[in-house]
């Protein structure tokens, strides 16, 4: 089970010792358990404001490690608690919150920048750097058009706002000092420059939404397959850099991608993205462009009813770029080993929209694909069959000689047993070498070389 971090700042009130399980006692009960507790400690009415006098200083010396914005003060004994008033969203008889108040900044708002997510374009305020609780703080959301109204958010570089870090945690716009002008709503989606509407939702909240059904952003599940282990396996990708890439412009089509180089500079200044992430990031991608298969390429592209067996087939009928030429001509993969009609109808329908093909064909000139041949059928008396060859042979010439001939029946030679393995062949079966060990404990049968020659020998 994952550790969670129980973030609870308590400092208990003792009514009297009475209570069966007092919060101090909840509280000990979680340390043993070993959860992460807050600190905390047991005082009385009388050296209660002493008590809060002593945490705000040290709260105020920036010791705490964790970002605290107030206390948490409740009897400790429960059931004495339990007779107490409950207020509306405090659902909590027990005490009270004591919080501190935050600490605000202002400064000049340079612009608004529009973030295209996949319900909605958020409103991000971009301002002069200002210090808050202890960092550089020079972004916000601005949640909403009816919040930047409330607000009365002007236009760039003219309004003074007050910024605070809610929760000591999340910055956020508080007012504006001084307002000039109003602030311009984007024309287009700045992540697919599709048009953009307003909408209101059931609260009465006016949000800009992007009205185009393809817009990447909306579309985020599909790059995420495209980054992945068995598509173009870019490390370093995440959910949240292709989100904000996407967010900010840069990753328009999976083409992009390969692109990302010419947003460098930019890429770096990203929250949350160093000049070292940045340069990893860029190194996985140049892997990915000169290291991806024709089989993962095909995966990646979420061409419908295409994954990652599908596209071996494919790629095994026709080779690489045979596959291209095939797609070209309009072939029926119909008759493909496993495929059938409604999927060859699949990749052909997707390869008849004109954006699809666009990028399949910018995608083949910006990644280096190697070339690969159409596998034929294979015959031979070890077709299918993965062998392990270890220890002296004496019939065969030696163990290459031995590989060659398997390959040359259709099989496969690995170098160490693993669950794909069929047959392990060693002349020493009671030997307690470490591939015995294996092979008998994963259910591998194992031949001798005589064994293997009467059954698979010609
Ligand atoms: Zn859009």
């Amino acid at each position: 089970m994952r550790q969670r971090n129980v973030v609870f700042n308590a400092f208990t009130l003792v009514h009297t010792d009475e209570a069966l399980l007092s919060w101090g006692a909840r509280m000990d009960l979680l340390d043993r358990l070993g959860f992460t507790t807050v600190e905390r400690e047991k005082t009385d009415a009388e050296h209660l404001p002493e008590a809060v006098e002593r945490w705000t200083r040290r709260v105020e010396s920036g010791e705490m490690l964790l970002p605290v914005d107030g206390l948490v003060i409740c009897y400790d004994d429960t059931v004495y608690a339990a007779g107490g008033s409950v207020t509306g969203h405090h659902a909590t008889r027990a005490g009270f919150a004591f919080k501190w108040q935050d600490e605000s900044a202002r400064t000049t708002l340079r612009h608004v920048e529009w973030s295209c997510g996949a319900t909605t374009i958020t409103p991000v305020a971009v301002f002069d750097p200002v210090q808050l609780e202890g960092t550089t703080v020079s972004r916000a959301s601005l949640v909403n058009l009816s919040e930047m109204d409330r607000l009365g958010i002007g236009e760039n570089g003219e309004t003074e706002i007050e910024v605070i870090k809610a929760n000591k945690i999340i910055p956020k716009v508080v007012g504006v000092v001084r307002a000039a002008g109003k602030y311009a709503l984007p024309e287009r989606c700045p992540a697919c420059e599709g048009p953009v509407g307003v909408a209101v939702g059931p609260s009465g909240a006016r949000t800009l939404k992007c009205s185009n059904p393809e817009c990447p952003a909306k579309n985020l599940k599909k790059f995420e397959r495209f980054v992945s282990k068995s598509g173009a396996d870019i490390d370093g990708l995440s959910t949240e850099s292709l989100r904000d890439f996407i967010a900010s412009g840069f990753i328009h089509s999976f083409a992009d991608i390969f692109r990302l180089d010419r947003h460098a500079e930019a890429i770096r200044e990203l929250e949350g993205f160093g000049r070292k992430s940045c340069d990893n990031l860029l190194a996985a991608i140049e892997r990915s462009r000169v290291g991806t298969d024709a089989v993962h390429f095909l995966t990646a592209l979420c061409i419908p009813q295409i994954g990652a067996d599908a596209a071996k087939r494919l790629v095994e009928a026709y080779g690489w770029p045979g596959f291209v030429r095939a797609l070209d001509e309009g072939a029926d993969f119909a008759g493909v080993d496993g495929l059938g009609p409604e999927r060859s109808a699949a990749v052909r329908g997707w390869y008849e929209n004109e954006a699809n093909r666009r990028v399949f064909r910018e995608l083949t000139e910006l990644m280096r694909i190697p070339e690969a041949e159409p596998v034929t059928e294979a015959k031979g008396s070890c077709v299918g069959l993965t062998f392990v060859i270890t220890g002296d042979v004496h019939s065969f010439r030696n163990r290459d000689a031995f590989k060659a001939y398997v390959e040359a029946n259709g099989g496969k030679v690995a170098g160490s047993v693993s669950k794909k393995t069929s047959f392990l062949v060693n002349n020493d079966p009671a030997s307690a070498s470490s591939k015995n060990r294996k092979a008998a404990e994963l259910g591998v049968p194992i031949l001798s070389e005589d064994d293997f020659i009467a059954r698979f020998g010609s």
